[in-house]
């Protein structure tokens, strides 16, 4: 019996392992002919979800999300291709897309929605994009292209891509800051990160990990983190944004605690582009 049993575990187990081989295998193959495609068929688009101000509830910016529709399985999460595109260097080309479509669209709503401060578009930035040699190069070449100041775009990395080389990431963190580009540490908490290092990250912004906020008004302990991620960041002279606000009362509490910005369902979901710019109009032109 233990034989058959150990028998039966085996077939499961290699036929699982098998499953999963040949569906990652299936979606970089996907991904590789959406990418290759992207222009006629478009199977990637943008969704934007506000960053809003805690005090009056403006949204101040946006952050880009990726959303991949496939052809024949429909909607794929983004936490299932984002780790395989990053392990294929996927990434750099697909990241290269979204920069520059977040840029042409942050370029017309600036146009229509002139309001101060400047609204900006936050994006995310995988490990290997960082260490891209033709990072700064490429950033510029859109910036122009899209007629908008450094100053309107905030790149947001973990604290583990930031950890991985710290000297190279510094390097790079402060080439980027030479263009007026801003950055955030995004999740902070849940990576590997060592706050001997936090100050010398030439970052504007920590992104308190939504993990947190999630029970910070029933748990007491992670209402201690939140607070205390706030006044860390504070103390080094960074703003913060919570992630993953959901209530009424978690807003009120963070805005007790002094956090400036806050990012979640309570506030919005990630919006289509038209859906954003009807936000837009509601909140600047009436
Ligand atoms: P992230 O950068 O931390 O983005 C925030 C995630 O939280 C998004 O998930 C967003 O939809 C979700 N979210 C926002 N508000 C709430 C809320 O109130 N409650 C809950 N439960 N979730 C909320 P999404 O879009 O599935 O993205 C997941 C992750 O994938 C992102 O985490 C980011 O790490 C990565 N990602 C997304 N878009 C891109 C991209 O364009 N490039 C790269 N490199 N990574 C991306
Ligand atoms: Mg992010
Ligand atoms: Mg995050
Ligand atoms: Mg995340």
């Amino acid at each position: 019996r233990a034989k058959d049993l150990g028998k039966s575990r085996h077939e499961v187990f290699t036929r699982g392992m098998h499953t999963q081989v040949v569906k990652r295998f299936q979606i970089e193959t996907d991904l590789r002919r959406a990418l290759k495609f992207q222009e006629q068929k478009q199977e990637f688009y943008l969704e934007y979800q506000p960053i809003v101000s805690m005090e009056n509830n403006t949204t101040i910016g946006f952050e880009a999300l990726v959303r991949w529709q496939h052809p024949s399985h429909g909607f794929i999460p983004t936490n299932d291709f984002i780790p395989i595109a990053e392990d294929t260097g996927l990434i750099v080309p697909l990241g290269k897309w979204i920069l520059q479509e977040a840029c042409c669209q942050l370029s017309v709503w600036k146009t229509l929605f002139p309001v101060d401060p400047p609204l900006t578009m936050s994006l995310n930035l995988s490990g290997q994009q960082l260490t891209q040699p033709d990072l700064i190069e490429f950033i510029e070449k859109t910036l122009k292209l899209t007629g908008l100041e450094g100053e309107s775009i905030k790149l947001e990395i973990t604290e583990s891509v930031a950890m991985k080389d710290v000297e190279t990431t510094i390097d790079i963190l402060l080439k980027l800051r030479s263009l007026g580009i801003r950055l955030s540490i995004d999740d902070f908490g849940t990576g590997y990160s060592s706050l001997s290092y936090l100050h010398r990250f030439p970052t504007n912004t920590l992104k308190v990990d939504k993990s947190f906020i999630n029970n910070m008004v029933e748990t007491e302990q992670d209402m201690a983190i939140v607070q205390t991620i706030i006044m860390l960041g504070h103390a080094l002279g960074m703003d913060i944004v919570a992630e993953g606000v959901e209530t009424i009362a978690q807003q009120e509490k963070l805005q007790a605690l002094g956090c400036e910005y806050g990012q979640g369902y309570f506030f919005s979901q990630p919006l289509d582009s038209k859906s954003a710019m009807l936000l837009l109009d509601a909140q600047f032109h009436n």
